[in-house]
């Protein structure tokens, strides 16, 4: 007889009394309430490992989103784990103003997994750090400012990176301008500037045109900042042309092109990184998210013709290279390469994606299932004529997963988009039941 998986399993409706006096004491002491989170009540964490998550009233969560696309090892991965407390008994905190072998050791393992040609680091924190310092490397290395982005991309919330965020609203509460000319990023279920199957040539057109036209508004441009598949935005991949064809107008022009792998990368699309899918080498690169383990580390990989070219004092942060992040990272870059966890991602992907488009392929409010690897997104909309989004029943979904023991993402251009994006190390158990419950969210029997 097999055992049955130890989640998704509901003792106590959620929110249960504990999470709820959790809940009632971050919204007394946070001002207006958890402000990253729509929901109502956002799941409460009592302890986390491999892909299950356990609430304190006792409940058992299946995490089919690793908590922000970030836990690739899955929770607590125990290499990670005895990292962590083998460093913080030899020294838990090394300024970014001194040296440590760990340090060495977790850039150079970095460079090692780089795409070719990028040989030079710079460390960050959060994803959105490492944005703000590839753009200002972007404007330092160019002595240009201006920065083409994409609708729907997503960058981070600070202040040097939410202009080239493509939601506007996202910058409405803090009246920070837009700081990027923004292009449509081909998004082919969505695409209506001619045909859908052209849509990558289409946006490519535009921009050209923009780049050659004295007149298209567009000043020197230093960069083009692109994540390869889009995250908040919905799990959109662009049609084949599209980042070749970007590698070539930025070569063409003299602009350096950024891709954002903060979510796409470290094995989530099936490879390491995105960009491996169409071949095409960025200038820079940001890395965050799964690649410290947990631990809030991030990255700017780029060459040394532009990573060189710094002073001294130029850029830093007291915790860049915080010994027990840089442990954990350097742990989680270990597992990463020797499992070749990416392998496991586009082989458990292509499964994921062929059940779902069988299971979901007859609900009318279901217009497409697509993904890469873990990374799946699901349009909820209001009928498949129409394709008018529906971010009000993929919010429903969400609550309804949950309910049932299912950690699941939201996202997309209109918010409308059920994202899944598990631990690459997810077990096959536990992935299947997840993707059960979810369905019937998704199908209202939940
Ligand atoms: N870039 C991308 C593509 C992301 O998905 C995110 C976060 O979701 C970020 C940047 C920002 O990272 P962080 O939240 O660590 O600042």
């Amino acid at each position: 007889m097999t055992t049955p998986p130890e989640a998704p399993r509901i003792v106590t409706p959620y929110p249960g009394p504990r999470a709820r006096r959790v809940l009632e004491r971050l919204r007394a002491a946070e001002g207006s309430g958890l402000r990253t989170s729509a929901a109502d009540s956002p799941l409460v964490v009592e302890t986390a490992a491999g892909s299950v998550i356990h609430d304190p009233d006792g409940n058992a969560f299946v995490d089919l989103y690793a908590s922000f696309a970030a836990a690739n090892l899955g929770h607590a991965h125990p290499e990670v784990v005895a990292a962590i407390r083998e460093q913080a008994g030899r020294a838990i905190h090394v300024s970014s103003g001194f040296g440590s072998e760990i340090r060495a050791d977790v850039v150079e393992a970095l460079l090692a997994m780089a795409p070719a040609g990028l040989d030079r680091v710079v460390l960050g924190i959060t994803g959105a750090d490492a944005n703000e310092t590839a753009i200002k490397l972007a404007r330092s290395a160019t002595g240009r400012r201006e920065i083409i982005a994409f609708s729907g991309g997503y960058f981070g919330r600070l202040s040097g990176v939410v202009g080239v965020d493509g939601k506007a609203g996202l910058r409405a509460a803090s009246g920070l301008p837009p700081d990027a000319h923004f292009f449509p990023f081909p998004y082919p279920y969505r695409w209506r500037h001619g045909p859908r199957e052209a849509a990558g040539a289409a946006a490519l057109e535009l921009l050209e045109e923009a780049l050659q036209s004295p007149a298209s508004g567009l000043g020197p441009v230093a960069a083009i900042v692109v994540e390869p598949v889009q995250g908040n935005g919905g799990v959109v991949i662009p049609p084949a042309e599209f980042l070749p064809g970007l590698r070539r107008l930025c070569d063409e022009h003299g602009i350096l092109l950024v891709f954002d792998e903060v979510q796409s990368g470290f094995g989530r699309t099936g490879r390491l990184w995105a960009g491996e899918h169409w071949g095409v080498v960025p200038d820079l690169m940001t890395v965050g998210k799964g690649i410290g383990g947990g631990m809030a580390v991030s990255a700017v990989l780029g060459r040394e013709s532009i990573l060189g070219r710094w002073k001294p004092g130029t850029h830093t942060s007291t915790f860049l290279t915080n010994a027990v992040n840089m442990a954990a990272a350097r742990a989680a870059l270990g597992v990463m390469s020797r499992d070749r966890l990416w392998e496991r991602s586009a082989h458990l992907g292509a499964g994921l994606l062929a059940g779902l488009q069988r299971d979901l392929g007859d609900l009318p409010w279901v217009g497409e299932v697509r993904g890469l690897g873990l990374f799946v997104g699901i349009e909820i909309v209001a009928d498949r004529e129409s394709r008018r989004p529906d971010p009000v029943r993929a919010l429903r979904i969400r609550e309804a997963a949950l309910s049932t023991g299912v950690v699941i993402g939201g996202g997309g251009h209109f918010e409308n988009v059920i994202k899944l994006a598990p631990p690459l190390t997810i077990a096959p158990d536990l992935l299947a039941a997840g993707v059960q419950a979810t369905v019937a969210a998704i199908r209202g029997t939940a």
